[in-house]
C-alpha cells in the first residue's frame, strides 16, 4: 500500500483504537507496509523501541510532519502475538469484505477493556451427593414441584452454580434456594472468587455411548482431524438427533491436542440446559457469554481464554473472537439462525467470519442444523463441506402428523375466524384432555405484501419475482428494482375483490383466543411481553409449569425449548413469512415451519401440527408438511439459480442514508452509475429500501450481482474510494454483503 503516514496503535483494546499515533513511512518501507502490519516504532520522550499495529496508510498529516517520527521498520517477529495477530487479519479481512473502516472492524473484534469493581457474587452450592439430589429432584418433579426439581437437578450436575444465573435463567425463586438452604440440602455463599456458571468439583461426567451413526461421524471427523484436514463439515440431523453429542466427542478430541474450542449458538437458543451439558462434560474449563454481560465482564472472559484458563466458549456471535492462543475448532449450532448476522456496520455473517478465522488458526469448523441453510448445504452438495446427516430421533416419538389447512376453503365455507375448523376442533380436544398448545404466528415477515385471500395469488415484481409491498393504500413497490405500481383492487387471477395486505398480531390472536375458548388460560410471547428482564424466562416457565394451556406467540417460542405436554402446534398464518419481501422469504418459511412442527409431541405423547395458509401448493409449505428437507432445497436451488440470488451468485446492498430524500434518491443513482461504469457485476435498482424511512432519515438502496464475492468487495472498495473523492456532508452509505 502507498502513502506517506501510517497511524499505530500501541496496544489492542478497544478504547485505545481511536488513539492511533501517526508516524512517518520511510522511503525504504513505502509500498512495502499493509494494514495490520507489526512494526516497530519510537515511542515517548526515550524513544523507547516499541511494537505497534499499523492501522491506516495515507498522505493526510496530522501534525507537521517535520515533528512526526518515522517507522523503524517491520517487526521481525511476525506470528508471535498469536491470537491478537490473526484477529486483527480477520479485522482487516472484515473490513475488506464488510465495509466501513478498521476501526469499526477492530471494535468489534476486541472487547472493550475495563477495571472490573469485583462483584459480590453470591453461589449455591450442593450439600448432598448428585444421586441424592436426583432422587429429590424426581419425588419434587412428581409433586409438581418445578422449580425445586429444576434446581436440584440442576445442582445434581453441576454441584455449584451462581445465583443470578440461577434465578434469571432457570427461574427459581429466593425462597425456594432459602428454603433447601434450612434443610440443609445446599448452602449460599458470598464472594467466592466465582467466575463460572457452574464448577465441576463434583460433577458427574456423563458420557453416553453414542449410537452407531453418531459414532461413526465422530470417526470420520478424528480420522481427518488426524490427518490435518480442515475442510468444514455440515452436521445436518433433526432436533434431537443428538448432535450435541456429537459436537462435544469432537471437542474432547480437539482438546486433547491442547487446542481451544468456539461453540456458537443462537442467544435464544442458549438455555440453561445447554451450558450446563457442557459444564458437566467438560467442567470448570468452560465459560460462556451472553447479551446480559456487562463490557467488563466479557473481557474478563477473553482474558481468561487469553491466558489458558479455559478451553470452550459458548456464546452468541461475538463468541467466535475469542482470543484463545490455539484455536482447534469452532462449532456452529442452528448455522440457520438469522441472528448469525451482524445488524450493525460491520454486517458481517459469523459463518463467514468463522471460516476465516478457522482458516487462520488451522482450525476445524463444523456447521450443525436440522433445517440447514441454502448456502451451507449448497456448498456440501457441491463437496465443498463435508455433510453428516443424523435421520432419526434419538427417542423413539416419530415425527408429528402435519395437516393443512387452506385459509380460501374456509373463506368459501364462511369462515372468517383466525381459526380453521380442523384447528379449532383440535384446540377443543387438547384443553378437554388437559394437554398443552402452541400457537405460532410468524408475524416478523410481515412486510405489508398483498394478495388475494380467495385464491391466494400473491401481487409480485415482474422482474425480481418477490412481493410487492403496499406504500400508502395506493402503491405497491418492488424493493430490489424499484417496480411501482398503482394498488390492485381486483384480483387478477381470479376477479375476486377481497384483495389486501394480511394483518394479525399476537394480540389479536389471544383475544381471539379468549373469546372462541374462554375456558383457556393462555399466555402471550412477542416483544411486547418480554421487554422487562427475564420475562423471556418467566414466561417459558409458567409455561412449562402448566400454568397456562395455550401459549401464543412470534418467532421466540419455536426455538429449542421443550414442552413435554405439548401436542397441538397451530401455525396461524403460513403465508406472513412466505410472502416476505425478499428471496429468503421460501428459506425462512421453511425453516420457521418445520421448527415450529418440531415443537409438537416431544415426549411420550404423538403430536399434530395444522399449518393454516393461502399456498398449500407452495413448496416451502407443501415441503415444511411433508418434513422433507431435500424437496425443498431443490425447489429452492432452483428458484435461486433462476433468478441468480445467493448462493449461487453473491449480492451487494448498498444503502443510502440522508434527511434530504432528493439527496439519498440522487445519491444512490451515482453510485449505481459509478459501478455501472468502473465495476464489474450487475446493477439492479436503486429504488427505495423497503423501510424508505427511518427517523426523518431517507433510504434508497441498489444491488450489485455477481458470482464472486472478490469482485463485489472490489466494487465496495471502488464505491469507497470514489465516494472519499466526492465527499458529501451528511450521506451516509453501508453495505451489506448477501443481505437477510
Ligand atoms: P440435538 O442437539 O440434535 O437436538 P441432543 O444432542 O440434544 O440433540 O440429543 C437429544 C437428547 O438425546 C438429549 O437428551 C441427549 O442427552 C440424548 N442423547 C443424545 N445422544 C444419545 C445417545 N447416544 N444415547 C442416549 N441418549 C442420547
Ligand atoms: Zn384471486
Ligand atoms: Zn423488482
Amino acid at each position: 500500500m502507498q502513502g506517506l503516514y501510517g497511524d499505530v496503535i500501541i496496544e489492542i483494546s478497544h478504547e485505545k483504537l481511536d488513539r492511533p499515533f501517526q508516524y512517518k513511512i520511510p522511503e525504504s518501507l513505502r509500498g512495502e507496509l499493509y494494514l495490520g502490519a507489526r512494526v516497530e516504532i519510537p515511542f515517548g520522550k526515550a524513544d523507547r523501541i516499541i511494537k505497534g499495529y499499523l492501522i491506516n496508510i495515507t498522505d493526510k498529516a496530522e501534525f507537521p510532519p517535520e515533528k512526526m517520527k518515522e517507522i523503524i521498520g517491520l517487526s521481525s517477529g511476525i506470528g508471535e502475538a498469536g491470537a491478537e495477530d490473526q484477529l486483527i487479519r480477520l479485522a482487516i479481512w472484515m473490513k475488506r469484505h464488510y465495509g466501513g473502516t478498521l476501526i469499526q472492524s477492530l471494535r468489534v473484534v476486541f472487547p472493550v477493556k475495563k477495571v472490573i469493581r469485583p462483584k459480590e457474587k453470591k453461589t449455591v452450592e450442593l450439600l448432598i451427593t448428585p444421586a441424592e439430589a436426583e432422587s429429590i429432584a424426581e419425588e419434587c418433579d412428581r409433586k409438581h414441584r418445578t422449580a425445586q426439581a429444576r434446581l436440584l437437578s440442576a445442582l445434581a450436575s453441576c454441584g455449584e452454580m451462581d445465583l443470578t444465573l440461577l434465578r434469571e435463567k432457570l427461574n427459581v425463586s429466593a425462597a425456594v434456594i432459602h428454603r433447601f438452604e434450612e434443610q440443609k440440602l445446599v448452602r449460599l455463599s458470598v464472594e467466592r472468587d466465582y467466575r463460572n456458571p457452574g464448577t465441576a468439583e463434583n460433577t458427574r461426567k456423563k458420557v453416553c455411548k453414542l449410537t452407531s451413526t453418531q459414532q461413526a461421524i465422530v470417526d470420520d471427523f478424528v480420522k481427518n482431524y488426524r490427518m490435518g484436514l480442515r475442510d468444514p463439515s455440515l452436521l445436518f440431523g433433526v432436533t434431537g438427533s443428538g448432535k450435541t453429542e456429537v459436537y462435544m466427542e469432537m471437542i474432547s478430541e480437539v482438546l486433547k491436542s491442547g487446542k481451544q474450542a468456539i461453540v456458537l449458538i443462537p442467544e435464544i437458543a442458549l438455555t440453561f440446559q445447554t451450558v450446563m451439558r457442557f459444564c458437566a462434560r467438560f467442567g470448570s474449563r468452560v465459560s460462556y457469554l451472553h447479551s446480559k454481560l456487562s463490557a467488563g465482564e466479557r473481557y474478563d472472559q477473553f482474558c481468561r481464554a487469553k491466558d489458558g484458563e479455559i478451553d470452550i466458549m459458548i456464546g452468541p456471535r461475538s463468541a467466535l473472537f475469542t482470543p484463545f492462543p490455539d484455536l482447534g475448532i469452532i462449532i456452529i449450532d442452528e448455522e440457520h439462525e438469522g441472528s448469525y448476522k451482524a445488524e450493525n456496520m460491520p454486517k458481517y455473517h459469523a459463518r463467514e467470519v468463522a471460516l476465516e478465522r478457522a482458516r487462520l488458526a488451522n482450525a476445524a469448523l463444523v456447521f450443525g442444523s436440522a433445517t440447514p441453510s441454502v448456502d451451507s448445504f449448497y456448498h456440501a452438495k457441491r463437496g465443498e463441506y463435508r455433510l453428516y446427516e443424523i435421520r432419526d430421533r434419538i427417542s423413539d416419538t416419530g415425527l408429528p402428523s402435519v395437516y393443512v389447512a387452506d385459509l380460501r376453503e374456509e373463506l368459501i365455507k364462511g369462515n372468517r375466524s383466525m381459526f380453521s375448523d380442523v384447528l379449532s376442533s383440535k384446540i377443543r380436544e387438547r384443553l378437554n384432555n388437559k394437554e398443552q398448545i402452541m400457537l405460532f404466528l410468524n408475524r416478523r415477515g410481515f412486510a405489508g405484501f398483498v394478495s388475494c385471500r380467495k385464491c391466494g395469488e400473491v401481487m409480485k415484481c415482474p422482474h425480481c419475482d418477490v412481493s410487492l409491498s403496499l406504500h400508502g393504500r395506493n402503491r405497491l413497490v418492488c424493493h430490489y428494482c424499484g417496480y411501482e405500481t398503482p394498488m390492485i383492487h381486483k384480483c387478477p387471477n381470479c376477479g375476486s375483490k377481497y384483495v389486501g395486505g394480511m394483518r394479525a398480531g399476537t394480540e389479536q390472536v389471544e383475544e381471539m383466543v379468549h373469546g372462541l375458548f374462554p375456558e383457556a388460560r393462555v399466555l402471550r410471547m412477542d416483544a411486547d411481553t418480554t421487554k422487562e428482564k427475564g420475562g423471556y424466562e418467566k414466561i417459558l416457565s409458567a409455561f412449562s409449569n402448566e400454568e397456562a394451556d395455550i401459549l401464543v406467540g412470534t418467532q421466540m417460542i419455536v426455538k429449542g425449548h421443550d414442552f413435554p405436554k405439548v401436542t397441538l402446534v397451530g401455525i396461524l398464518a403460513a403465508d406472513l413469512s412466505l410472502y416476505a419481501n425478499d428471496y429468503r422469504a421460501g428459506e425462512r418459511t421453511f425453516q420457521l415451519l418445520t421448527q415450529a412442527s418440531g415443537r409438537a409431541g416431544r415426549a411420550d405423547r404423538p403430536g399434530e401440527v395444522v399449518i393454516q395458509t393461502y399456498s398449500p401448493e407452495h413448496y416451502s409449505v407443501a415441503a415444511a408438511a411433508r418434513q422433507d428437507y431435500n424437496d425443498f432445497y431443490a425447489e429452492e436451488i432452483g428458484y435461486r439459480n433462476l433468478m441468480g440470488y445467493p448462493p449461487v451468485s453473491h449480492m451487494l446492498k448498498v444503502l443510502v442514508e440522508d434527511k434530504d430524500p432528493d439527496r439519498s434518491k440522487d445519491m444512490a443513482s451515482d453510485m449505481a452509475n459509478v459501478v455501472k461504469s468502473f465495476g464489474i457485476g450487475m446493477v439492479i435498482g436503486p429504488a427505495q429500501d423497503s423501510i424508505w424511512k427511518i427517523k426523518d432519515i431517507y433510504r434508497n438502496v441498489f444491488y450489485i450481482r455477481h458470482a464472486d464475492m472478490e469482485v463485489l468487495a472490489d466494487d465496495k472498495d471502488i464505491l469507497e474510494n470514489w465516494r472519499r473523492e466526492n465527499p458529501t456532508g451528511s450521506t451516509q452509505v453501508q453495505f451489506d454483503f448477501d443481505p437477510m
